[in-house]
């Protein structure tokens, strides 16, 4: 390795470095300075292990052109050969950490956060660069414990390689009317690409690429940003609309009634697909999806495994296991299978189309096949950063001394009569969030007390369900 040069640290706002990625409001947590620093303390990891290329993207946002040379900069002074892929999704930055010959990747995007957000998810030797390694990043940063070289940056766009590999696993038969909503976010110039490679209609929404978000917030997880798809779906009777988050690694969809499936619905059409070719394969969703799901991932054949919510825990649980599918509830949906292991909604969207397009039963009908239940969304309240992960620890102990039917792998996931009750910590927000499904309004409304019930033990305020 080249010569340490220290003296020269530079100190993080604490709150960008996160659990699964760095990310900050820009101009007041995060900069240009950050991004280059960012740059050289990932080099010294990177090096570290031997690795040398690195692959480069970023997203539509405003500061992501600023951040990038910095980020670059960074890199190469810091020894690292730098193969800068240009504007596009993360998942298309994956691909190039993937397909490319680097050792790593980093994407700069803000995800779905407000437009002046930004951020850098990483990846290494194609795993996940995530929790205790972006704290070492930050403390070789503080320390100035950088590597020093002469690096080299070339320019090498995946744009038309990774739309024509998402073409690829196309396998639909009849032709599909579909509505796609891009959000101004950074898909929208790889899905003009793809949809004018797909057979069928497509009516295109927010496909131009702006940093604004001037039509809506670009989270298809929220229900207000999927109404301009859903009257799109509508106006021209489409089979489904497609909805994808800034950065394009979570999906959304609706069916052609207009009514939102959530990243665990969507899973039991994906599993079902995944599993008539891989009889007993392990398919991964995370603690807060239906317990529909995981019955159904039985009932088909597969091996359900519940696992931590979080894009780079996933993804690591999968390479662990083999696992050919995996999703979350949040519509970040990995596919090993024929693919990569890594989230991209696009890839998805290709999935989900074939899958409906071989078939002769539209989305709504499967939806409507899916078992009854009832449940609640994602309720989150906030909680502080110090006392968020103890009560849901107390919450546990006291479960565990009842003898309660639980699962502690993430939070709580407790099963009664009724269904069962979530209440964890997010790993990425000051708050807690809940979840709770039943058969019925009656068990829902009992689900609810205990978690209340919970709650008012550890001294927390209940909130209003
Ligand atoms: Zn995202």
């Amino acid at each position: 390795m080249a010569e340490t040069l220290t003296g020269q640290g530079h100190t993080f706002n604490p709150t960008i470095l996160r659990e699964y990625d760095i990310r900050g409001v820009v101009g007041k947590t995060l900069g240009a300075a950050d991004a280059r620093a960012i740059g050289r303390g990932f080099a010294r990891i990177l090096r570290e292990g031997g690795g040398r290329r690195v692959a480069v993207a970023y997203d539509g946002r405003l500061s992501s052109p600023e951040l990038e040379s910095a980020l670059v900069c960074g890199l190469a002074e810091s020894g690292v050969e730098v193969v800068r892929v240009g504007l596009g999704p993360t998942p298309m930055l994956y691909f190039a950490a993937f397909t490319l010959d680097v050792d790593g990747g980093i994407m700069i995007t803000g995800s779905h956060n407000p437009a002046d957000y930004n951020g850098f998810k990483m990846v290494i030797q194609k795993k996940s660069f995530f929790g205790p390694d972006i704290q070492r990043l930050g403390k070789i940063a503080a320390a100035g414990d950088f590597v020093a070289g002469a690096g080299a940056v070339t320019v090498h766009s995946v744009f038309d390689v990774y739309v024509a590999r998402l073409l690829q696993d196309y396998d639909g038969a009849r032709p599909l009317k579909v509505a796609w909503d891009a959000g101004n976010g950074a898909t929208g110039d790889a899905l003009v690409s793809l949809t004018a490679g797909l057979p069928g209609e497509h009516i295109l929404l927010n496909q131009t690429i702006d940093g604004t978000f001037p039509a809506h917030h670009p989270d298809p997880t929220e229900p207000k940003n999927l109404v301009q798809l859903q009257a799109a779906v509508a106006a021209h009777r489409c089979d489904l609309g497609i909805a994808f988050d800034g950065d394009g690694d979570r999906i959304g969809v609706v069916d052609g009634q207009g009514r939102i499936l959530w990243g665990d619905q969507l899973m039991v059409l994906l599993a079902e697909d995944v599993i008539k070719t891989r009889p007993g394969a392990t398919i991964i969703a995370d603690v807060k999806a239906s317990q529909v799901l995981f019955d159904e991932i039985a009932r088909m054949g597969g091996t359900p495994l519940m696992w931590r919510t979080g894009h780079s825990l996933i993804k690591t649980k999968m390479a662990e296991t083999g696992a050919p599918l995996a999703g979350e509830m949040s519509g970040h949906i990995f596919f090993g299978d024929r693919y990569y292991g890594y989230d991209d909604a696009l890839y998805a969207a290709v999935r989900v189309l074939g899958i409906l397009a071989r078939g002769t039963t539209s989305l709504a009908a499967l939806r409507d096949r899916l078992p009854e239940v009832v449940n609640t969304p994602e309720l989150r309240f906030p909680c502080s950063d110090t006392r968020k992960f103890a009560v849901v620890d107390e919450v546990r102990d006291r479960l565990r001394k009842d003898g309660a039917d639980m699962s502690d792998i993430d939070g709580v996931r407790v099963r009664t009569r009724d269904g069962w009750w979530l209440l964890r910590a997010s790993n990425t927000q000051d708050v807690l969030v809940a979840r709770a499904e039943a058969g019925d309004q009656a068990g829902l409304g009992r689900l609810k007390a205990l978690i209340v019930a919970q709650l008012a033990a550890s001294g927390m305020t209940p909130p209003s369900f």
